[in-house]
């Protein structure tokens, strides 16, 4: 008898879980709160901009490759993606800038000439990152770390072995400084700590192993912006028979005997089912639809990933001097991880990063404008984004960019959406606001993270970025293989 299995909600996990399941041949369910896909990965078309709400990098292409292959769908699922030949233009406080091509050599010769960074410095701090990445990336990434059986594989055991070769016992900043000369360079690969969401101050040097994710595997965007990685998604699920059904809400999931049984719905009406996999926010998951008060608590013992506040704005003219993504870093980069951890605010002097798809994708903007994506690292706090401290960010930023570009921005913004951690928490429930579930800023934080099945309930499941391995695109989609592996 065909089996039938219930997901909680249509993040990119989420929508990659249906298709394992459904590969699998369960018949799939899956319900999402929102009236489409994406969860996080929505976009917004705005006075003829088209804008990409929240992922503007993508990398690993080919886990979503390997999901539409698996669907069995993947030649009338219309998904391609340029590969970008600059990985980022970055300009310094002090005026120094560089482009950052994305060929590892190329890369490093450019740093030397445009910053004076050593190019042999950059190759060897390559390689130091892709033995990193070499030796934790299969443990930490796609094994269970919450299963007794992935310590005595061998190749856990192998890793464990030369644990002082991950660079665990210091941070990664400590680390940076000491394999950098410039104060350029070790910023800017400081800044890897950011996409999980982590301090480079406090997270160990073995995210170091981030960068090799960009620099040796490339950095893309989908033909049709990054929403197109969920709209291929749930296309292909689609073609399989997965039944999506927008605008429900699961509100419990019902076990009985240790055993999951179903949902029940904000509606009241019970479903049945299987097996459950929840796609959304662990501490939620458990405190919301679980009940299960100590875990939630447990959970939110844990410090938050970051998250941030997004301003896209339809711009009225081009910028030749920009790329598809541009940094204009803090000049103190240290004070402003400390406000956004410990203090729990902005720093005035913020690292504003500038996502424009427009260059590449000429129908996201009007010709001779262009989207711009604006964004800053923000705490996760919902709280302290009153429309007060907004304003005096938005006018902080402004006045940064003027200063940078020499422009007058105001008179260029067309039209504006502003996105805050409280809108990212409503939208998407995920806690707080926060991008990646929990920081990694710790050295054991990879096995505080929740695990991706339930201890004490058969067949519940959880995968998305709050849980392990982590969040961002490419550990969402290694969230749904886990799920996929555990079960039985
Ligand atoms: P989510 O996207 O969080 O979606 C969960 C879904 O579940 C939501 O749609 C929600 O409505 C639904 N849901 C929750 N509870 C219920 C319920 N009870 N009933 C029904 N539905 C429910 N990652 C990158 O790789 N690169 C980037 O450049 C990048 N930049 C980012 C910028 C921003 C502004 C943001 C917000 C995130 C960014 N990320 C980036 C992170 C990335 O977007 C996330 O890690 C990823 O999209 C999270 O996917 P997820 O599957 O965990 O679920």
């Amino acid at each position: 008898m065909t089996k039938n299995a219930i997901i909680i909600g249509g993040g990119v996990a989420g929508l990659a879980v249906a298709i394992r399941l459904a590969a699998r041949g369960y018949q799939v369910d899956l319900f999402e709160k929102n009236d489409g896909p994406g969860g996080k990965m929505r976009e917004k078309i705005m006075n003829g901009f088209r804008f990409d709400l929240g992922p503007s990098l993508f990398t690993a292409p080919h886990l979503v490759e390997e999901l539409l292959t698996l669907s069995g769908h993947r030649q009338s699922i219309d998904f391609d993606y340029y590969r970008l030949p600059v990985l980022c233009h970055y300009f310094f406080a002090n005026g120094k800038q560089f482009f950052a091509p994305s060929d590892s050599e190329e890369f490093a010769l450019a740093m030397e000439q445009s910053i004076g960074e050593p190019a042999e410095n950059v190759k060897r701090f390559l390689q130091y990152a892709r033995n990193i990445h070499h030796i934790a990336g299969g443990v930490f990434l796609e094994e269970s770390l919450h299963k007794a059986s992935t310590y005595f594989k061998r190749r856990t055991l192998t890793s464990l072995a030369q644990i002082y070769k991950i660079d665990p016992f210091r941070t990664m900043h400590k680390a940076n400084t000491r394999k950098f000369f410039t104060q350029e360079a070790v910023q800017l690969f400081n800044r890897y700590a950011t996409y999980n969401g982590s301090n480079p101050f406090k997270t160990p040097a073995t995210l170091n192993l981030i960068s090799t994710l960009e620099m040796d595997g490339g950095a893309y965007l989908p033909k049709k912006g990054i929403h197109q990685i969920a709209d291929s998604l749930h296309r292909a699920g689609a073609a399989m028979g997965v039944n999506y059904h927008f605008n429900r809400t699961v509100k419990q999931i019902v076990q009985e005997k240790g055993k999951v049984k179903g949902v029940v719905m904000d509606t009241g009406e019970q479903i049945g089912a299987d097996l459950v996999v929840s796609n959304m926010d662990a501490f939620y998951s458990y405190g919301q639809l679980l009940n299960d008060r100590p875990k939630a608590e447990k959970i939110d013992r844990l410090e938050r990933s970051g998250s941030a506040l997004i301003f896209y704005w339809g711009i009225s003219q081009t910028f030749p001097a920009l790329d598809v993504h541009n940094i204009f870093f803090s000049g103190d980069y240290e004070e402003e991880f400390k406000r956004m951890f410990d203090m729990s605010e902005v720093y005035d002097d913020p690292t504003i990063y500038v996502h424009i798809s427009s260059k590449l994708l000429k129908e996201d903007a009007p010709e001779g404008k262009e989207n711009w994506f604006v964004m800053i690292n923000a705490p996760s706090d919902p709280s302290y984004f009153t429309e007060e401290n907004v304003s005096a960010i938005r006018s902080n930023v402004i006045q940064k960019l003027n200063r940078m570009l020499q422009v007058s921005l105001e008179e260029m913004i067309e039209c504006e959406d502003i996105l805050t951690p409280g809108l990212i928490q409503d939208r998407t429930f995920s806690y707080k606001g926060a991008l990646y579930g929990t920081s990694s800023n710790r050295m054991l934080s990879a096995f505080f993270r929740p695990s991706n099945k339930h201890s004490g309930i058969k067949d519940l499941y959880f995968c998305g970025g709050s849980v392990h391995p982590g969040g961002g695109i490419p550990l969402c989609l290694m969230s749904a293989r886990m799920v996929d592996r555990l079960i039985k």
